[in-house]
């Protein structure tokens, strides 16, 4: 699998600093921010730092330090968040997930119930 990277995509022109964001989060190897369509009273997006364009491209070779990075930013997120009664979390991947822009982030959805997994 071939993952190009396009460094003028939205989400990093945000790492770059060229875009502003709402910061929720951020460490060494990610930053968490406010989606700017909200679909739930809580909806947080965490990136890694690195120029990853999908969840199957970061898990395949983002470093030992990128993956545990990205998940302290996710416990953060949930402990920042009020999402005790629980959340969604989503990565949408390529033409059938249905992914907008190509840099890998997850969707962290809660603040009310999301109802069924999916509708087709
Ligand atoms: P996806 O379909 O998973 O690629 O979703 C991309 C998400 O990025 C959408 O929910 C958008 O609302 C969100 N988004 C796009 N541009 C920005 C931005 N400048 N700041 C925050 N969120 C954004």
């Amino acid at each position: 699998m071939d993952y190009a990277y396009d460094d003028q995509n939205i989400f990093a022109r945000i790492l770059r600093g060229e875009i502003p964001n709402d910061t929720v989060f951020e460490n060494d190897h990610a930053l968490a921010f406010r989606d700017i369509r909200p679909q739930a009273p809580v909806h947080v997006l965490v990136i890694p730092k690195g120029a990853y364009v999908s969840l199957d491209h970061f898990a395949r070779d983002a470093s030992a330090a990128e993956l545990a990075g990205f998940m302290a930013a996710v416990a953060a997120v949930c402990a920042m968040e009020g999402v005790e009664a629980g959340f969604r979390a989503i990565c949408n991947t390529r033409e059938h997930g249905h992914q907008e822009v190509p840099h890998f982030h997850m969707h962290i959805l809660g603040g009310k119930p999301t109802g069924p997994m999916l509708a087709v």
